[in-house]
């Protein structure tokens, strides 16, 4: 297989841990739908080139509805990253998934609202992206290989709950994501693995719950300031965990390259448009991912 183009999009605490860490050049990127959150940095890890992207923006301004999602994908696509690992902090709603504990999850349910989701949402060219399985099977495997070496319980599989935020939910909210199947709430992986999708790039998600819904009534003898203190230290130790599983993840893609799959094709069968009819603006605007399937 071809060697990866991998880029890291880190969320809250792998995001500013990583970035503090990471050395390298930056990559201006111009985009149609704008700045991306921080300027993307191209660097090297345990021998792997991977361009890294702090999703809430240098010092955490970008609030989840916020972030310029598609700018984001759009500029890592330009670049030609075929592959993403993402990190995201979550609340757990389950008794068994425990603040520390790390988690791929392998579904998505949508509860965002006011976020542009899409890269097919105006007129010029229709396409339909399957999403039945909305991360990368393939990417999910190698972060699940390398979580061997990683002193922490990590989970195979759970459902993400994307919600609009930026408050957190109510107990009435909390319990119905339980009924609905959720394991974990968090505000960030969507539409950025759905915008992933559309672009043809694998995507997975490590997710860092740190701590419990409000599903879960708090410890009584504990404080408002102490179970911060508490979501915080569980936050820094989850951080510090992520990166050691996702710097395995990207050894072991450096060894030996991901197998295809079939985000990567996603667009093949998904374009309803007669290609030949698609606008030259609409192309321009998309360039990077429809050139592969439509010609300029
Ligand atoms: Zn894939």
């Amino acid at each position: 297989m071809p060697k990866p183009r991998v880029a890291v999009i880190g969320g809250t605490g792998v995001g500013e841990k990583l970035a503090s860490a990471t050395r390298g050049s930056t990559l201006p990127v111009e985009t149609p739908y704008g700045h991306t959150s921080a300027p993307l940095v191209q660097a090297n890890w345990d021998g792997l080139d991977i361009v890294f992207l702090e999703r809430h923006g240098e010092g955490h301004l970008l609030p989840p509805a916020a972030v310029p999602y598609r700018a984001n994908i759009w500029a890592l696509k330009s670049l030609g990253v075929t592959h993403i690992l993402a990190t995201g902090a979550t609340g757990s709603l389950r008794e068994e998934i425990h603040p520390r504990d790390l988690v791929v999850p392998d579904q998505v349910i949508d509860r965002t609202c006011r976020r542009a989701s899409t890269f097919f949402d105006e007129p010029g060219v229709t396409a339909h992206v399957e999403f039945a399985e909305p991360f990368c099977p393939v990417l999910r495997r190698r972060l699940l290989a390398a979580s061997d070496a990683v002193q922490a319980t990590v989970h195979d599989g759970g459902t993400y709950v994307c919600m609009e935020g930026p408050a957190f939910s109510t107990v009435a909210e909390s319990r119905m994501h339980r009924a609905w199947g959720g394991d974990l709430i968090g505000m960030t992986c969507m539409p950025e693995a759905k915008l992933a999708r559309e672009a043809e790039i694998c995507y997975a998600l490590l997710a860092l719950p740190t701590d419990y819904d409000c599903w879960r009534p708090h410890d009584p003898t504990k404080d408002k300031r102490a179970l911060l203190k508490e979501i915080i230290s569980h936050a820094q130790a989850a951080t510090e965990l992520s990166i050691l599983l996702l710097r395995g993840a990207l050894r072991s893609m450096a060894a030996n390259p991901p197998d295809a799959c079939h985000c990567q094709t996603a667009l093949e069968l998904a374009i309803w448009s007669d290609r030949t009819r698609i606008p030259s603006a609409t192309f321009e605007r998309l360039r990077p991912i429809l050139a592969r399937h439509v010609k300029g």
